[in-house]
């Protein structure tokens, strides 16, 4: 897939909505092919960089880093290169010290930056490149995440979690061959954030209605639309395969680039995404090894959709009572190979009740969680 096709048609889509619904046109380069890796170091020479960093951590330099660094190389172009440190429970994660070591290990005569990983590694250096006038372009290594194209960054300073301004990259180089080799357990977590969409888009229409939230429904069909696209693929996506994590990663762009028309994160992220933010600071908290960002997603999800089904589908038939049965979401978890039960993830009885009461405080907007929250 060639970026700027896909995001023509998006876009041309946005210029064609009612007045008073208000896009941004969303402009990025780069594809989504297999060998995409062998079209960066051309990239880099067309847009005249004579020199760039590359940031990854010890999984992604192997499983593209070191090939990129050597293409680099090759064509010439001077590339500084910095490993990202895990921490001492055996994470990287997005906190002052990844973000000083970001800083300190790309020079500043690096005309650009490359993220080469998943989403911790493009968040650091969105938020590195953003903030001292870098561009910033992203090589994910798995299909786990949505928030590739994301112009903001989620950041943990003194423990806790703040989605804090940023950039969008300028071009993203998907590499299939890269994705289709990744950890099945980074696949599931990709496929999980896009079923979280069942709730978020849930979620997005009761503020409309309740709290006359900004909505685009354009920008929910085209999550909806990726959604499906992930169902109706999801035994090539449990396999794994080439052409499952193509349309995986498809998805998830379709849902970044809904972000971004609309200018906040509302299409992607409802309640399930501040449960999910919840237990992430929890775990941090206690000193515990970081779960990825799908597998807490999925997890959300399957609770929501019972507690939502259950508390609202007859009040809401509309917008509830439509949700898929918990039982369907966790049969498609477990058929891509992540976790669908808290047990599996570790969560306790009381930090499962605390986040349900609390979660919703995260976040002014208003979500089926923060309803059944106030009203008690
Ligand atoms: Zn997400």
């Amino acid at each position: 897939m060639e970026i700027k096709a896909a995001l023509h048609e998006i876009n041309e889509a946005a210029a064609r909505q009612p007045a008073g619904i208000v896009h941004a046109p969303i402009v990025m380069d780069g594809v989504l092919e297999a060998g995409a890796l062998a079209k960066i170091a051309p990239y880099i020479r067309l847009r005249g960089f004579a020199s760039v960093a590359l940031v990854a951590d010890d999984n992604t330099w192997n499983a593209a880093g070191e090939r990129l660094a050597a293409s680099l190389a090759e064509a010439g172009i001077a590339c500084a290169v910095c490993r990202l440190k895990a921490n001492g429970q055996g994470d990287v994660i997005a906190d002052e010290r990844t973000i000083v070591q970001v800083l300190l290990e790309t020079p500043r005569d690096a005309e650009a930056v490359l993220a080469v990983g998943s989403g911790t590694i493009n968040d650091v250096v969105r938020f590195a490149c953003f903030q001292t006038g870098r561009v910033f372009i992203s090589v994910p290594t798995a299909a786990s995440v949505d928030g590739f194209t994301s112009v903001g960054a989620p950041i943990i300073t003194d423990g806790f979690k703040q989605t804090v301004p940023a950039i969008a990259p300028e071009a993203i180089f998907a590499d299939l061959d890269v994705l289709a080799a990744a950890p099945q357990r980074l696949t599931a977590a990709g496929f999980a954030d896009m079923l979280g969409k069942f709730t978020s888009l849930a979620d997005w229409r009761f503020s409309q209605r309740m709290a006359g939230e900004h909505y685009c429904p354009l920008a929910y069909e085209l999550t909806e639309r990726a959604l499906q696209q992930c169902l109706d693929t999801v035994d090539e996506i449990a396999a794994g395969s080439r052409r499952g994590v193509e349309v995986l990663m498809e998805a998830l762009l379709l849902s970044g680039w809904s972000m971004l028309l609309v200018g906040h994160s509302r299409p992607a992220s409802g309640g399930e995404h501040h449960l999910s933010h919840h237990w992430e600071m929890a775990y941090i908290a206690e000193g515990r090894r970081q779960l990825l960002h799908g597998a807490k997603v999925g997890v959300a999800s399957v609770m929501l959709a019972k507690l939502y089904r259950d508390a609202l589908g007859e009040a809401y038939p509309d917008i509830f009572g439509r949700l898929p049965e918990s039982g369907q979401l966790q049969a498609w978890l477990r058929r891509a190979g992540g976790p669908a039960d808290p047990g599996e993830i570790g969560l306790t009885d009381a930090l499962i009740a605390e986040s349900m009461r609390e979660a919703h405080k995260l976040r002014d907007r208003y979500t089926g969680l923060k309803h059944l929250a106030l009203r008690g």
